[in-house]
């Protein structure tokens, strides 16, 4: 992989912590770690990968992933700050993938736009809400979004409207899919008044910050909300707040955040995740199914041969 990532001019690094990209701040190497610029590079990356039998994942801004312990043996792509870019025409944006979801908010207010005020405390990129379908107080990104590029299984280049990207509940047709590599999509929203936007804004920042351990890192909310109920109710009734493995802890703030106090392995939130799954499960028979997702800890973490 070196001499592709030495000719073709994509940022990488060697061995690289996930633990540094990960807003748990947990996860071993990755053997590879790259950041594409453009589609383009993208798009000829993947084909290096596939010629050479390279396994890859995907990441955005790393804040809804527990990455494992062992790392992980192929080739990480980050879509991220290289691939950002923002344009606004009259009551529309167009961003790519690795936007951040709070710059593209706070640029629809620079533009006096709203209905993307509910995503501005969501520590992700567009990218990685859109294949989540992030919502956050009252509105979910399949409000706004009206078109999406991405790359499919092929590497082409496709696009699709918002109505048929199969948004549900924290899923996307991306996710169910998986394959596919959101490129960037286009938002519409509605003339509005900047103060108004500014000051919805802060007052849901206000909110999070009274509500969610900020002071630790998460990966946001551990579990989905289950039909009807909230896990965070769930998990306070068993009397689980505060319960720790290792330096993972259930939230004493917020039951529905696991935290990392310090030290927390991925070893330790899976070992606490099962121990408030079984106990929800055995007391208010509801199954609490993880938000989170989990990157590497397939069997073999030791790289492919032909990396
Ligand atoms: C403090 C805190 C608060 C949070 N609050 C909320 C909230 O209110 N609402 C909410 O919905 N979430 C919340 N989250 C979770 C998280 O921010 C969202 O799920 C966000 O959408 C994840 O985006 P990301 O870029 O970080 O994705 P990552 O965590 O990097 O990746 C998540 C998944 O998306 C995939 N992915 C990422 N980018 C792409 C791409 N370009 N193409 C294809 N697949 C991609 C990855 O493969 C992975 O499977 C919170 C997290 C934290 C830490």
């Amino acid at each position: 992989m070196k001499e592709f990532f030495e000719k073709s001019g994509v940022f990488y690094r060697e061995n690289e912590p996930l633990s540094k990209h990960t807003s748990f701040r947990i996860g071993g190497p990755a053997r590879w770690y790259a950041e594409p610029d453009s589609a383009g590079q993208l798009a000829a990356l993947l084909a290096a990968l596939r010629e050479k039998g390279v396994r890859h994942t995907v990441m955005g801004n790393g804040s809804n992933l527990l990455a494992s312990d062992a790392g992980f043996g192929g080739v990480v792509i980050a879509i991220g700050s290289r691939m950002s870019g923002i344009s606004v025409e009259g009551c529309r944006i167009r961003a790519e993938a690795g936007a951040l979801l709070s710059r593209v908010a706070h640029t629809a207010m620079e533009h006096g736009l709203t209905g993307l005020e509910f995503a501005h405390g969501i520590p992700g990129s567009l990218g990685g809400g859109v294949f989540m379908n992030a919502g956050a107080y009252g509105g979910e990104l399949k409000d706004v979004v009206r078109q999406v590029e991405y790359l499919d299984e092929e590497l082409r280049p496709c696009t699709l409207r918002g109505e048929d990207a199969g948004f549900v509940y924290r899923s996307s047709l991306f996710k169910a899919r998986r394959g596919t590599i959101i490129l960037a999509a286009e938002l519409a929203l509605q003339q509005g008044d900047r103060e108004t936007i500014a000051q919805t804004m802060r007052e849901l920042a206000g909110r999070r910050r009274e509500k969610q351990p900020l002071e630790y890192p998460s990966a946001g909310s551990t579990f989905k909300r289950p039909e009807g109920d909230y896990a965070a109710r769930l998990i306070e009734v068993c009397g689980l707040k505060g319960l720790r493995v290792g330096g993972a802890e259930v939230s004493q703030k917020h039951a529905g955040f696991v935290i990392n106090r310090g030290g927390a392995t991925c070893a330790d939130v899976l070992a606490l995740c099962r121990q408030i799954e079984e106990t929800v499960w055995q007391r208010c028979g509801v199954r609490l199914e993880r938000e989170v997702e989990l990157l590497g800890g397939g069997a073999a973490e030791d790289g492919a041969g032909t990396l």
